[in-house]
């Protein structure tokens, strides 16, 4: 429908600028990462038109078939991979994505600097770090995570954040709270956490970049 997306992106905007507020940050410091995996070409066209830049995706095929044709015609378009990478994906994945989010495994490190030295630039990453230890989801542990960042730096990876996705059934706020602290302590400046349900507590934590793609565009169709 005409203008729903553009609403909803505003109705978003405003709930990050007021969770901003009420953590004494300014709302300038978070990012509005718009998820647009799942969602039909109309919405993410209304997004556009509404004047939106920074989109996610997480899978890089989709990504491709979403963004390779309009990348052209939106010189400010920011695009992040915010799902996991396989390395088979990576050459791809590094062509078309600004940001990297996902980075959690020294091989996949490797594949990345190779990548980048075939496109002869890097691309900022995330360090993604599995706080609830779930054994299904990626990330590396939270108590590897400062050896893991330093392997990254120490092989030439322009880490700049680390990221996120609590269990589906827990407060979200202990994750965000975990993942602020392995950031602080590493020295790294982002933070991307928060989605649909918890991006305002997100915020609260020190969240720099949310991860919304529900309530920007409404509901995804099931995979
Ligand atoms: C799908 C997805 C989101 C957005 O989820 P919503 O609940 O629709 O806001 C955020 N982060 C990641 C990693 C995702 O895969």
């Amino acid at each position: 429908m005409d203008g729903e997306v553009a609403n909803r992106l505003d109705s978003v905007l405003g709930r990050i600028a007021a969770a901003a507020e009420a953590a004494g940050r300014s709302a300038a410091d978070v990012t509005l990462i718009a998820v647009s995996k799942g969602q039909p070409e109309d919405r993410i066209t209304d997004a556009l038109n509404a004047g939106h830049s920074v989109y996610g995706e997480n899978r890089v095929q989709e990504a491709q078939a979403h963004w390779q044709a309009a990348r052209p015609r939106h010189a400010d378009l920011e695009l992040h991979l915010i799902g996991p990478l396989q390395t088979n994906k990576v050459r791809d994945a590094v062509a078309l994505f600004d940001v990297i989010q996902t980075v959690d495994r020294p091989k996949l490190v490797d594949h990345l600097l190779r990548a980048f030295g075939q496109i002869g630039e890097a691309r900022p990453c995330f360090i993604q770090v599995n706080t609830g230890e779930e054994p299904q989801k990626a990330g590396v542990l939270p108590e590897q995570a400062d050896q893991f960042i330093e392997h990254c730096r120490t092989r030439g990876v322009p880490v700049v954040g680390a990221m996120c996705i609590p269990p589906a059934n827990e407060a979200p706020a202990p994750h965000f709270a975990l993942l602020g602290e392995i950031a602080r302590r590493n020295g790294l400046a982002g933070l991307s956490m928060g989605m649909s349900h918890d991006f305002e507590t997100a915020v609260a934590l020190g969240a720099t970049h949310v991860r919304v793609g529900t309530e920007v565009f409404g509901e995804r169709a099931p995979r």
